[in-house]
């Protein structure tokens, strides 16, 4: 295990930047998670890690020692790719053995650290199968034995669970994450799922057109998103634009919402669904409550999405547990939503200043 240092790394292809200044700092035995909509670059900064592709600008450290020109096999890294590219032709043990032949390991050696990394994943009974011969989760845990058997600095991981289903990926999580904590092993992993990168990391970088827009721990993201794009990608957020005096937003709508914050000029605030309540009569004690008209109900089970406008230019989204005697308003019903202005947050980047 070691650290891992990303320096100002950039990659681009013609005018066309994949990964744009992406700097971090990825400390011993730690768990980070690279989480971003399709094309934001988390791959290619992977692949950079990895050394699979090299980078345009920056440096990149593994352990204090710069490996940004050194090939993949001299990296120490290991790499989990999302279809696991297991040789079809060769057994489990002789897939996990491959990348020691690569290494002139010897025989032997390499015999005595396959069992090794097969038993980590709880494969060593099904060395001799052929890949086709095994489900996707044991595939699956054979590309991670094969990471895993040369003792990698740092593990890379690329949307390692997407092949698998649902209820797998569930019980795969939590594989991976108490196999990395029990050997702490530095790991960056790539996904564009929410619920998976919040599950398993210790700290997330949530990336947009090749930039990195926001580090943090999962509370630092859901409750303090830097900007708009983070508060709208983590979680769900409805958004509210208008003109701050004091502690009121005037909304483009028309509505006077108080809030938390004294800021003055134009700002956005965002609203989680689930501190959003609903009632047939206005909402007391909360700080704002508003009258509306149900446009859109969504009922899930334990939860409904409600989804109200409350003018022209307003409206939000309110998610209520099913309980015995939940309101289940109708699409046109007049109902009322309120919230506590501690709720709204305001996504950095509003021109507003602080008053
Ligand atoms: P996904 O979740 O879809 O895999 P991603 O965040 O991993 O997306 P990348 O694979 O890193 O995205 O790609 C980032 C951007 O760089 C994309 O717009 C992609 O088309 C572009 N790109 C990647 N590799 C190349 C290449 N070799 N030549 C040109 N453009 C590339």
């Amino acid at each position: 295990m070691a650290r891992l240092e990303i320096d100002g790394v950039s990659k681009h292809y013609g005018e066309f930047y994949a990964a744009r200044d992406v700097s971090l700092d990825v400390a011993e035995g730690e768990f980070l998670v690279l989480l971003g909509p399709s094309g934001c670059g988390k791959t290619t900064t992977l692949r950079m890690i990895a050394g699979f592709v090299e980078p345009s600008a920056g440096a990149i450290r593994i352990g204090n020692k710069d490996v940004t020109r050194l090939p993949p096999w001299k990296r120490n890294t290991g790499l989990v790719f999302q279809n696991y590219a297991l040789f079809p032709h060769l057994t489990v043990a002789q897939n996990v053995a491959f990348g020691l032949e690569m290494r002139k390991v010897s025989k032997a050696e390499a015999a005595s650290k396959v069992e090794d990394a097969l038993r980590l994943v709880r494969l060593d009974h099904l060395g001799e199968r052929l890949p086709r011969q095994l489900s996707g989760g044991q595939q699956q845990r054979v590309a991670l034995a094969r990471a895993l058997v040369f003792r990698p600095d740092v593990l890379l991981l690329d949307e390692p669970l997407s092949n698998l289903d649902a209820k797998l990926r569930h019980e795969v999580r939590v594989e991976i994450r108490s196999l990395q904590q029990r050997l702490g092993i530095t790991t960056v992993m790539v996904t564009h799922d929410q619920e998976e990168a919040l599950t398993m990391a210790d700290r997330l970088v949530v990336m947009n057109e090749g930039r990195v827009r926001q580090v943090g721990s999962q509370r630092d993201l859901y409750e303090r998103p830097v900007d708009h794009f983070v508060a709208g990608f983590v979680g769900r957020s409805s958004f509210i634009r208008g003109e701050m005096h004091g502690d009121t937003l005037t909304t483009d709508g028309g509505l006077a919402i108080r809030c938390e914050r004294q800021i003055v000029g134009k700002a956005e605030i965002a609203l989680r669904p689930e501190r959003v309540f609903v009632g047939a009569t206005p909402v007391e004690g909360l700080g704002n409550s508003f009258p509306g008209e149900v446009e859109f109900v969504s009922y899930m089970g334990g939860l409904i999405d409600i989804h109200v406008r409350l003018s022209e230019h307003d409206h939000v989204i309110a998610q209520v547990p099913n309980h015995d005697g939940s309101i289940l308003p109708s699409v046109g019903d007049r109902i009322h939503v309120g919230w506590a202005p501690t709720s709204a947050v305001f996504p950095a980047g509003d021109s507003a200043s602080e008053g």
